[in-house]
């Protein structure tokens, strides 16, 4: 399995607005764009750096995965996403290692990106997340 780099750190907020304002007023960075991801029942916030992105996702249904998670754990990290060059292949991978997987074939997540995500009981309370660009 060959890991490129940290492709994105997903941060739960409650407040798309609040959270980005802290990025581009106090902190300066420039914003790369919003998307709403249905399939994720979140709206997301992106803020491109050199190799990573930090990607702010806000709920937009109390249902869904963000919402239950600020529920029980608050704002914070939600997930962090490697990059990998060939996604099929790492999922088939880790299979065969016996890692249990959220997804068993990859999804299309936000920015049109393939994305899986691997268990949290497996990678120590961490939610992670293959993409492939
Ligand atoms: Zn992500």
């Amino acid at each position: 399995m060959k890991i490129k780099h940290i492709d994105h750190i997903g941060i739960a907020v409650k407040s798309l607005e609040k959270a980005s304002e802290f990025y581009t007023k106090f902190l300066g960075c420039e914003t790369g764009g919003k998307e709403t991801v249905p399939d994720q029942k979140a709206t997301v916030s992106f803020f491109p750096f050199k190799d990573t992105t930090i990607e702010l996702l806000e709920a937009t249904d109390p249902d869904g995965p963000i919402a239950k998670f600020i529920d029980s754990k608050g704002e914070g990290i939600h997930h962090i996403a490697f990059r990998v060059e060939n996604i099929e292949e790492c999922i088939e991978e880790l299979k065969a290692k016996g890692v249990r997987l959220i997804d068993q074939q990859p999804r299309i997540g936000a920015r049109g990106i393939k994305i899986a995500f691997i268990h949290p009981k497996e990678s120590h309370g961490v939610l992670m997340e293959l993409c492939e660009h």
